[in-house]
């Protein structure tokens, strides 16, 4: 999608700090990290949020957990949390599905 920000970022059009890429999905660190890791796992596929998951595209979505699966053991992080934020109200900011991998502080639950 062409005017989409992390389809730039994943067509290299945008500089990023890659942390992971292969033929389905694309990580990379968090401009405004807020924790000590904060990168992004995204579908090279547009798809606007996980609203718009379907029986069609899930696999991509399983593929994109096991890469973070893979890249947490790699990086040695035994405790982490995923999000996605669905909708402004929820705090989507970027619409191209992403997921949020942070890690390495205290964590509170509800979040904000
Ligand atoms: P959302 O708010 O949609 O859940 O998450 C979007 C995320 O993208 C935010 O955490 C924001 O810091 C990050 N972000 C926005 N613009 C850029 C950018 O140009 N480069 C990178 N690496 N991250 C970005
Ligand atoms: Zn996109």
């Amino acid at each position: 999608m062409s005017d989409c920000l992390f389809c730039k970022i994943i067509a290299g059009e945008i500089p990023s700090s890659k942390v992971y890429e292969d033929d389905l999905c694309y990580a990379f660190n968090d401009i405004d990290p807020q924790a000590p890791t904060h990168f992004l796992v995204v579908p090279k596929a547009h798809i606007p949020s996980v609203s718009a998951v379907t029986e069609e595209n899930a696999p991509i979505v399983g593929h994109i957990f096991a890469v973070i699966a893979k890249l947490t053991g790699e990086l040695g992080l035994e405790s982490y949390r995923v999000v996605s934020n669905i909708g402004a109200q929820a705090g989507q900011s970027v619409f191209h599905l992403h997921f949020h991998v942070l890690s390495g502080r205290d964590m509170t639950w509800p979040p904000g």
